[in-house]
């Protein structure tokens, strides 16, 4: 079978890409050498929060894409979503003016009206955003790849033959990659990725929780299953020599440092909350893709030397009009999900599908084009 499409990347953006093409009614098949939701999604928290603050392209973005994926993943798979919204405790980065977000809409919660909620919460106060959930990634994916095939395998290079992706035996008009921190397999020079690992886990206790909660972690209201999320760490690591080819525990890299990092999440968290009777039944741990900017980007992948060769005057500024420059034949990305991978992964899905089949042009924020002529004018000699 010839596809219209091959996913390389089951995480939430591969997934949420094969889910619209599918409906859309086009035939897909997504590849990953690791499984469904192995990579950063499989250790995501998966928390769907608002950003607060003064608005900016950036939140805005975020707050859009939160609200769009609320609804999409209540209405696919309500058993995995747990809708109850999140209090956010201020701190170093989100003080008070920045929390007291007339637009996004708060409740104030003083330490005493939480006390009343639950007697578990500790002398905190908060400011509520009803428009919060977390979901369960895995699930989330393998509902989103139903009716597209899937197969297991390392996709090492893309070879494109008479109008036509040969994927090992797999053939396809179209690819999109999504391939999250791994090494691309193409050589995009204008998108820098770097790896940003974090670790989550999922604890069983006594006490109820009634809402999700932020401060500089974040600890899930009880999950339909009964499991309470807590995540997640955060390690830098903007460092062009570092790259990324496969999952933490099986990283020749990876230290393991999990006791630590557990306890510092618990005692995290016990400052907000009493945890009783606490259990940790699972550790996660992945690392999730951004670039400088934090912008997500989306869209069909120019080709930097050919354009270039072909507009030299690029370099000096001159901008050509985006449907002039050279691009790969069929091929596209979504990638650089950052922090909020299951918060943008619908929302970009579906930028993308109007993109490809309706040519509806691709935000500037978020497009290839803006980092491609940004490079370009930087590589000036
Ligand atoms: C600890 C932690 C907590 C997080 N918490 C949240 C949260 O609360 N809310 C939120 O919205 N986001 C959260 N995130 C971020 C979110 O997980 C990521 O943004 C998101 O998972 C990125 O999805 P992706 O599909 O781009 O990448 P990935 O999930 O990493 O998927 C990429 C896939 O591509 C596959 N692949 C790569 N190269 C190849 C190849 N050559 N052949 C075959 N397969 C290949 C990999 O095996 C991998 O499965 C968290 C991330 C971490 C690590």
């Amino acid at each position: 079978m010839i596809y219209d499409f091959i996913i390389i990347g089951a995480g939430v953006a591969g997934c949420n890409c094969a889910y619209v093409l599918n409906k859309a009614g086009k035939k897909v098949a997504i590849v990953d050498k690791e499984g469904v939701a192995k990579g950063a999604s499989g250790a995501a928290g998966a928390f769907l929060s608002p950003l607060p603050g003064k608005k900016n392209s950036y939140n805005s973005l975020v707050n859009k894409a939160l609200h769009y994926s609320l609804d999409f993943y209540e209405k696919l798979i309500p058993q995995a979503t747990t809708k109850k919204g999140v209090l956010r405790v201020a701190d170093r980065n989100f003080n008070e003016t920045k929390l007291k977000d007339e637009t996004l809409g708060y409740e104030y919660k003083d330490a005493k009206h939480l006390q009343d909620v639950s007697n578990n919460f500790r002398n905190i106060e908060g400011y509520f955003y009803k428009d919060a959930a977390v979901v369960n990634p895995s699930e989330v994916c393998n509902k989103l790849i139903e009716g597209c095939n899937f197969y297991t395998q390392d996709v090492e290079a893309l070879i494109f033959k008479d109008g036509l992706y040969n994927i090992g035996n797999l053939k396809a008009k179209n690819i999109i990659l999504t391939q999250g921190v791994n090494n691309s397999l193409l050589n995009i020079p204008y998108i820098n990725i770097s790896p940003v690992f974090g670790l989550k886990i999922d604890v069983k206790s006594s006490t109820k929780i009634p809402f999700n909660i932020h401060k500089s972690i974040s600890i899930s209201a009880n999950k339909q299953d009964g499991t309470i999320s807590i995540g997640a760490t955060r390690q830098n690591h903007f460092d062009e020599k570092l790259t990324c080819t496969t999952t933490c525990d099986k990283c020749q890299f990876h230290i393991n440092n999990d006791e630590v990092d557990v306890k510092s999440l618990l005692n995290q968290a016990n400052e907000l909350i009493d945890l009783h009777d606490l259990e940790v039944v699972e550790i996660k741990k992945g690392a999730r893709a951004t670039i400088k900017s934090y912008f997500p980007v989306v869209g069909k992948i120019i080709d930097y030397e050919t354009s270039i060769k072909k507009y030299p005057s690029i370099k000096n500024g001159t901008k050509i009009a985006a449907d002039l420059l050279a691009y790969y034949p069929n091929l596209y990305t979504v990638n650089a999900l950052g922090s909020r991978g299951f918060v943008f992964g619908p929302y970009l899905a579906s930028i993308l599908k109007e993109h490809i089949l309706n040519e509806v042009a691709i935000p500037d924020d978020i497009s290839l084009e803006k980092h491609f002529y940004k490079t370009a004018r930087k590589n000036r000699t």
